[in-house]
């Protein structure tokens, strides 16, 4: 192990850097730093990291495109680990597999498979995240879903045991949920099972089409984390929101989107801590109108229970 700078170098060419701040990693670009960070490029490194930070007996959180993730400005104790760099793609073309690696980004998966004629993934398109934090987050739009396309994932346990298969059968997937929200798995990569032989020109159009109605309906230009709750189904999360009159209503820089009701966008100078408080007024307000207590879809990082 060797010191180089502000970063550890725990074997060769892998490095593990101090004090990152994290908002460059997250698309509300808020977050405070990591105590430890790494950012590998491939399983070796990775398996190497994990390693490492289990001698340190450390916790160990996995991040992907951070694309939901609200992450408090605190340090983060412990190694954080952005797996972004982690790419591989493998798709064949007649049998409609892919095999693809855990940073992948998931519109490029979705592009990729509509070249090949490979149906399934044309709503995915407009999911600024991860193939792993797709997974993790069974991500979804306009009537697609990441489960239903996926057959089998390969994870590494954090706490250094060996990699094994889950089968998408055993992945307890619903509505934004997966048994990886609650394990603590880093999901390597995934293999898609997609419908060959479909026109790459119609599926483009589907792909394109999908991609403009979300750009239109939806705040793209300002930095957010999608949807903040989950659809208390058969209601609308955002249209409750909007009917409360609470589009624009907003706690320091954090707003409700005039676009969205269930987008909170940061104008500038958000914090965690109002984008945090803006999500809980919406609670009080949604269920003192209606009865319903929302519940989030985007995940936390560094905040207590009692926060
Ligand atoms: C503009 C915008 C539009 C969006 N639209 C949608 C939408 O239509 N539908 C939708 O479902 N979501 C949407 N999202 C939310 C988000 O893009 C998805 O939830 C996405 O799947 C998250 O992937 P990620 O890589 O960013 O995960 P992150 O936000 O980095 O992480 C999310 C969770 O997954 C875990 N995780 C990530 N990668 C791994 C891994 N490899 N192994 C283990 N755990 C991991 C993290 O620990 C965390 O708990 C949108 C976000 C934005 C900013």
């Amino acid at each position: 192990m060797d010191f180089k700078d502000d970063s550890l170098i725990i074997a060769q060419g892998i490095k593990i850097q101090k004090l990152i701040s994290l908002s460059n990693f997250t698309t509300w670009r808020v977050g405070g730093r990591a105590e430890w960070f790494a950012e590998p490029s491939n399983q070796e490194e990775l398996k190497k990291i994990i390693s490492w930070a289990n001698l340190q007996k450390m916790p160990i959180q996995t991040i992907g495109a951070g694309s939901n993730l609200l992450i408090n400005d605190i340090k983060i104790e412990g190694l954080t680990i952005c797996t972004k760099k982690l790419h591989g793609f493998k798709l064949d073309k007649t049998d409609g597999l892919i095999e693809i690696s855990a940073g992948e980004s998931i519109p490029n998966l979705s592009r990729r498979a509509a070249r090949a004629g490979l149906h399934g993934l044309e709503w995915a398109i407009g999911i600024p995240g991860t193939v792993g934090g797709a997974a993790v987050m069974n991500a979804g739009a306009q009537g697609g879903c990441t489960a239903e396309w996926l057959e089998s994932i390969k994870v590494l346990p954090l706490n250094g045991k060996t990699e094994f298969e889950i089968q998408s059968s055993d992945m307890n997937f619903s509505y934004r949920q997966s048994r990886l929200q609650h394990e603590e798995l880093l999901l390597i990569s995934a293999k898609f099972n997609l419908e060959p032989g479909h026109d790459h020109n119609k599926l483009n159009d589907l792909t394109n089409a999908n991609l403009n109605h979300r750009i239109n309906s939806q705040p793209y230009q300002l930095p957010s984390c999608g949807s903040v709750f989950r659809n208390p189904e058969p209601l609308k999360a955002g249209k409750l929101i909007e009917d409360l009159g609470l589009k624009g209503f907003r706690i320091g820089g954090a707003e409700i989107s005039k676009i969205h009701g269930n987008f909170i966008v940061n104008t500038g100078n958000a914090t965690p801590k109002d984008i945090k408080i803006l999500i809980e007024v919406i609670q009080k307000k949604v269920q003192q109108a209606y009865g319903v207590l929302l519940q989030p879809e985007i995940k936390k990082l560094g905040f207590q229970s009692t926060d």
